[in-house]
């Protein structure tokens, strides 16, 4: 067990099973023991790897994307914002791909919103120029230009399955001292209550409770004062089944076997975030169409003049990998967020 798993024991045995999302949570952000909060998981020995990671083409593309949409309303002044940073390799390739947008870099501010202290070192090296903070809420009203790649999926779940006319929820308890799944006696639940037509007995659903708050107030900002806003992981429209998995050196790993040594994630509901925006949304897209619409395509082509060997080869295959539907092209989803009135963010469709 982990120095964290013992502290969660311990905690439960005191005052009952936990929820998933307090589990994860705890797993992921702990002070002291938290995934994110003490390490690098992107880094050359880390964990999992991101499509900023993989090529430098898909921040170019989010980038042009991003000025694009900047350019349809007028060149405003405002703000460039990532939430999750990572390394901060998303937001410097943005910023490089930019450089030659007259006006884009002096009229947007950029802010990194990162919980780890441990990532937020390394997004300061990469991206000396940006302002860190801990939540949108800190960062300035203004036109709001927004990117989040892998980010809503490291947020906290709860899942519940259907059992009679209400929901049993899945929580974290102890067996023999270890930590186990247990299930909790049914009960109604009104914040569940639009899932019941879209789900039949025995079916698991997630719920997301930091979600709803944090699309509204994203799409908020983008209604009052313009803007847009770029969504990209992995995820699903409405789906039902358990989708919370941990990785751990590149391979699926039980999520209770080592507390704050795994990354956890659940997959992301596109449909919760559009439901929760008072601004314009974009249907669901696969991010290989997203990119491919953007031009990634030629960029790639561009980009191979000068390669050869070796380093070809690890570029045509990361290209391959950013856009094939059987890969991360299918397996991750873009939504666009936009004023009511338009302009929809470009690649997207309504
Ligand atoms: N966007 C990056 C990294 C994705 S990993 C990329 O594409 O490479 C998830 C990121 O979200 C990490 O930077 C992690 O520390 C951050 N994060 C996770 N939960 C967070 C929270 N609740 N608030 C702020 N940042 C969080």
């Amino acid at each position: 067990m982990t120095p964290l798993g013992d502290i969660l024991s311990r905690q439960i045995a005191r005052t009952g099973p936990m929820t998933l999302a307090d589990y994860m949570s705890a797993c992921l952000l702990h002070p002291d023991h938290g995934y994110y909060a003490t390490r690098d998981p992107l880094g050359v020995a880390g964990d999992f790897t991101t499509a900023p990671e993989i090529s430098q083409m898909f921040g170019e593309m989010v980038g042009l994307a991003l000025a694009q949409s900047w350019m349809d309303q007028g060149q405003p002044t405002g703000v460039l914002v990532e939430l999750g940073p990572g390394r901060g390799t998303l937001m410097a390739d943005i910023l490089r791909a930019t450089k030659a947008v007259p006006g884009f870099h002096a009229a947007l501010d950029v802010y990194l919103v990162e919980a780890s202290p441990a990532l937020r070192t390394l997004q300061a090296k990469a991206v000396p120029q940006a302002h860190h903070v801990r939540s949108l809420d800190e960062v300035p009203e203004a036109p709001l230009f927004l990117i989040a790649n892998e980010f809503f999926d490291a947020l906290p779940i709860r899942q519940f399955i259907r059992s009679g006319d209400g929901w049993s929820e899945r929580v974290v308890g102890l067996t023999d001292g270890h930590l186990s799944f247990g299930l909790t006696a049914p009960t109604r639940l009104n914040m569940l209550e639009h899932r019941w037509k879209t789900t039949a007995e025995g079916e698991m659903i997630e719920h997301c409770p930091a979600l709803p708050g944090l699309a509204e107030e994203i799409g908020r900002r983008i209604a009052d004062k313009g803007g847009a806003a770029l969504v990209i992981d992995y995820g699903h429209w409405n789906a039902t089944g358990d989708t919370f998995q941990a990785v751990q050196r590149h391979s699926r790993a039980d999520p209770l076997a080592a507390p704050g040594e795994a990354d956890l994630t659940a997959h992301v509901d596109f449909a919760a975030i559009a439901a929760a925006v008072p601004c314009g949304a974009t249907a669901m897209t696969a991010q290989g169409v997203f990119l491919e619409r953007l031009g990634i395509t030629q960029r790639a082509q561009a980009l191979a003049d000068s390669l050869q060997g070796d380093a070809l080869a690890a570029h045509v295959a990361a290209h391959r990998r950013l856009v094939h539907p059987d890969e991360m092209g299918g397996l991750f989803q873009v939504i666009g967020l936009y004023p009511a009135a338009g302009p929809v963010p470009p690649g997207l469709d309504l």
